[in-house]
């Protein structure tokens, strides 16, 4: 079999990048390992970038319809005794323009979503229950049960997540960070009102709340490392308990879930590959960055790279300039947004990583400065989502650590809309005579 580009999986960043190459007449062969819905959980926090990337390619309306729209974080401290100490907000709608919401999806309907726009392309040819066992210059090696086959292709592009053959078959290896804590998660019912996301924290614990369509709501809930077992041989009233002390509005819901089976561990780590691409080879989502989940990125990143490669190899087959050392503009468009990203969670997540009560002190004052000075809040929001990437300086520091007042003016739409990426920051080889 023959094809423009094989993708080794399905996942969201396979499939996003799938559907930008078909939409544009590239034939694409994707392999997925898996032949049913996992039951595991996945990222389902979209943030305003990916809804725009969604827009662009004709799936956003209906993204829209099957979530749920978050525009506030709700981030409260508590004291020791559980009594509210301080609240602030972290709120989309300061971004300017149609994209000021984060949304709640779950992980396999959206990607269902996206699979269906793309088969509707003959050119797009999806194998499911096919793994991808190896790769050379020209081929990929698929199995499927005990049949096996080959696909030649120009492109390969490795979106297997975290262990990626893609990856190992450039030679690309990355070193992984882990934190000192693990996380419980799950989702389970709601009330029908709860609709934006929480995350209560004291010194140290912390839960997070985030309401998804048909009032459900997904929670991650913090564990230092290890507890798991023991906490699992628990009584499962001891894990309602541990949410209704910090969420009383998840009291007479969270008790539904009467089996600790349906409580996953996530365990975080953090790692960067060095590189994306190599000669006709390049990686996309997991396979090529882990980051902390506190930020709600992951899944985020999988589909901003998933449009950047997407964009450029669709305006490779149109131009006919399909020289793979074209690829390099994907890395360095994405790389260094990635590296922020990863950045910024990490930091999130130390925040949260030390049980001390300065820490907490600490935390609770950025937030409240945070909140406070519109253009800290802007930056905050702006980094999040996607939509652009605007560095703290030291005078934002000083802000944050109460050593310089707070600034009382915000910016007009017109000035926030510049620090968005632009069409040229986003696909800067469209510029006449790059490609
Ligand atoms: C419990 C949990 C919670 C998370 N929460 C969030 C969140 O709230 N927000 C967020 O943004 N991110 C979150 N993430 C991270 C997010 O889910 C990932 O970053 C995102 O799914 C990455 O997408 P991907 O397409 O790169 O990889 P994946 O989603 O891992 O998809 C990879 C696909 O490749 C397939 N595959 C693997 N090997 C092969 C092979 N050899 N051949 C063929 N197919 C193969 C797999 O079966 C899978 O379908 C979470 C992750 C976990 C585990």
């Amino acid at each position: 079999m023959k094809t423009d580009v094989f993708i080794s999986g399905g996942g969201i960043g396979g499939l996003t990048l799938a559907l930008k190459l078909v939409q544009r007449g590239v034939d694409v062969v994707l392999a997925e390992r898996l032949s049913k819905k996992p039951p595991t959980y996945k990222g389902e926090l979209l943030q305003p970038k990916s809804m725009q990337i969604f827009d662009s390619i004709g799936i956003y309306e209906e993204i829209c319809e099957r979530s749920n729209e978050i525009k506030v974080l709700d981030m409260l401290e508590l004291s020791s005794t559980l009594k509210v100490q301080d609240q602030s907000f972290m709120d989309y709608s300061v971004l300017p323009g149609k994209y000021d919401a984060a949304y709640m999806v779950h992980h396999e309907e959206l990607k269902s979503i996206i699979l269906e726009a793309a088969l509707m392309f003959t050119n797009f040819h999806y194998f499911n229950g096919t793994a991808c066992k190896s790769l050379s210059e020209n081929k990929a090696v698929l199995q499927k049960g005990k049949e096996t086959f080959e696909v030649e292709a120009r492109f390969f592009f490795g979106a297997e997540g975290r262990a990626s053959v893609t990856r190992k078959s450039m030679g690309i290896e990355v070193k992984q960070t882990t934190y000192n804590h693990h996380f419980l998660t799950v989702s389970f019912p709601r009330a029908e009102n709860f609709k934006d996301g929480k995350i209560i924290s004291t010194y140290n614990r912390f839960l997070g709340l985030f309401p998804l369509p048909d009032n459900m709501v997904r929670s991650v809930y913090l564990i230092p490392e290890g507890d798991y077992k023991e906490l699992k041989e628990k009584p499962i009233s001891h894990f309602h308990k541990l949410y209704t002390d910090l969420a009383p509005a998840v009291d007479g819901y969270v008790q539904q879930l009467t089996d600790w089976k349906k409580i996953q561990l996530m365990i975080p780590i953090m790692y960067h590959a060095p590189s994306y691409v190599k000669t006709n080879k390049a990686i996309i989502g997991d396979a090529a960055h882990a980051v902390h989940p506190m930020a709600g990125e992951g899944m985020n990143m999988a589909i901003q790279d998933a449009d950047i490669l997407g964009e450029l190899v669709a305006d490779m087959k149109e131009t006919g300039k399909l020289d793979p050392s074209n690829l390099k503009w994907y890395e360095k468009v994405r790389y260094k947004r990635a590296d922020h990203v990863i950045q910024l969670s990490h930091l999130a997540a130390l925040a949260y990583s030390f049980p001390f009560k300065p820490v907490s002190y600490l935390r609770k004052r950025t937030f409240e400065r945070m909140e406070e000075d519109p253009i800290l809040h802007f930056k905050q929001m702006l980094n999040v989502s996607g939509l652009g990437m605007w560095k703290e300086n030291v005078r934002d520091r000083f802000i944050q650590g109460g050593i310089m007042p707070i600034r009382i003016r915000d910016l007009p739409p017109s000035t926030k809309e510049l620090k968005y990426f632009t069409r040229e920051d986003d696909y800067p080889w469209k510029v006449e005579g790059l490609l």
